[in-house]
């Protein structure tokens, strides 16, 4: 995975919405408390730079540089803006993931009971006090009851949705699909956000990329490769170079982030809108550019009592002026990038979207049909000391007692970056409040 904390402006505006415990001095301490560098001096989640270098990277770099970008030895630096090596979470060539890093060293423990293949439905209310969750497991009722607290963790999507089958989201919606309304809170599901993001692809000439490595033989050598000796493009993540740029010359820190792909992926158009991953046979790379903070708004609603009816999810992509203009000028920078001297005599030609796409409409046009959501989803269940706000600063979902939400779906402001850091970032902040503020009452009011 890649390591991205993002930007400490949007720490910033965390504290602005949810107050000190979750400003930029508290979760640096945090990032710093949980990432292990290499030298076995620090925290639990393993943060490495990736073995796997070829020329094109180099090249990346340097037009970057020639773009007037630093080149970062740390893109997770206090000043985002540059572009580098990204950092993962890999540990000796294998993804060095959240179970493993924290779950895993506390398996043993007598006061840790993993249960896998469970299906949670509902938080279970007595006298306005979260007491247990029911669900299903290997298709059979369950009900857990606990005599301390309830801590929903399942994701931006499903957090907001076991919340509004427990009855806790729009009242009216609730009350339309036959549900008991616990509490009315319209921003149980509101608010959803994601990194949109749209890939150009390239051909080629005079460099081979890796393109070569993913296909027939080539691939079975990387196969090989990996598993005899951890190396090679198996052992490394998706991107290995990434940016940090403003395509908005009116942005005051970066609004767009870069992943520079030396292989590249066919997406005909039969494949739409789901391309297929089909390693192009030329020598190919990709720019995959994604906007770091867009303002259209999205919702999750539940559109059924039945649990198991699917959710409704509405992203409202691209539904403001801002954004479509961002959109444009993402890709018009990704243009730029492979126009300067250092990489421009290795492009073959531009294969998609296609020179032919060059006005704002037909770039707009474009990037409506063929940008993806980065799987990035946050802020369903937004924190806040506003009383609107799903949860307080604490966590504890308002209006009702014994029940806090932990993952992404709690973050009061979007990540400029990828959001796995402040997933696991976010889980661990969670831990040490829950330590200092056990939920002892009801809250609704703003802390
Ligand atoms: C394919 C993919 C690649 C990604 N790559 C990167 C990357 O390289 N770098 C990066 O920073 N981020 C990456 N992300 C994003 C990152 O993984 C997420 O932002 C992060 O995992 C979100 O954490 P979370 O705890 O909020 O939710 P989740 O990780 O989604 O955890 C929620 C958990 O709850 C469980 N759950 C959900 N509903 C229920 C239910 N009803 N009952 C019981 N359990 C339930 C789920 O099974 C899941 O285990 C990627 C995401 C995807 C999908």
């Amino acid at each position: 995975m890649i390591y991205v904390r993002g930007q400490r402006q949007d720490y910033d505006a965390w504290e602005h919405c949810a107050g000190p415990s979750w400003g930029w001095a508290a979760m640096k301490q945090t990032f710093e408390a949980i990432e292990n560098h290499g030298d076995d001096r620090g925290g639990p989640v393993e943060i490495s730079k990736g073995a796997f270098r070829y020329s094109l990277t180099e090249r990346f770099i340097a037009a970057g540089e020639e773009m007037s970008l630093a080149r970062r030895a740390d893109l997770n630096g206090e000043d985002q803006e540059g572009i580098g090596y990204y950092s993962y979470n890999i540990k000796n060539g294998r993804r060095h993931s959240a179970a493993r890093a924290f779950l895993d060293p506390a398996r043993k423990r007598s006061n840790l009971y993993v249960l896998t293949g469970v299906e949670i439905h509902r938080v279970i209310f007595e006298g306005g006090k979260a007491v247990g969750v029911n669900g299903t497991k290997d298709g059979h009722p369950i009900f857990y009851r606990t005599q301390g607290e309830v801590i929903l963790s399942a994701g931006a999507l499903n957090s907001p949705k076991i919340l509004q089958h427990s009855g806790i989201g729009p009242g009216a919606l609730l009350s339309e699909l036959g549900l008991p309304v616990v509490v009315d809170r319209p921003a149980v599901g509101a608010n959803l956000h994601d990194h949109l993001g749209y890939f150009l692809n390239f051909r080629l000439k005079g460099e081979s990329g890796t393109n070569h490595r993913y296909r027939g033989l080539g691939l079975l050598g990387s196969m090989f490769q990996y598993m005899l000796r951890k190396t090679g493009p198996m052992a490394t993540g998706p991107s290995e170079v990434g940016a940090f740029v403003r395509a908005l010359c009116e942005s005051e820190t970066p609004d767009t982030q870069l992943h520079l792909l030396g292989y590249s992926v066919a997406t005909p158009e039969e494949n739409l809108p789901v391309p297929k991953p089909m390693i192009e046979k030329f020598p190919g790379m990709m720019i995959h550019c994604s906007s770091l903070r867009f303002t259209s708004r999205g919702t999750v609603r539940i559109g059924s009592a039945d649990p198991s009816a699917p959710l409704r999810i509405i992203p409202n992509w691209l539904s403001t002026d801002y954004d479509r203009r961002l959109a444009v000028a993402m890709v018009r920078y990704a243009r730029r990038l492979v126009e300067q001297p250092a990489i421009a005599p290795f492009i073959d030609k531009e294969v998609a979207p296609g020179t032919r796409i060059s006005s704002d409409e037909q770039i707009l046009e474009d990037f409506r049909r063929r940008s993806t959501c980065a799987l990035h989803a946050v802020s369903t269940c937004r924190m806040g000391r506003d009383l609107d706000a799903v949860v307080d600063s604490a966590l504890r979902v308002r209006g009702v007692a014994g029940l806090r939400v932990a993952d992404l779906s709690v973050v009061p402001v979007p990540i400029s970056g990828n959001t796995n850091a402040v997933a696991m970032a976010t889980g661990y902040r969670a831990a040490q409040l829950l330590k200092r503020e056990p939920s002892a009452s009801v809250t609704g009011m703003a802390t």
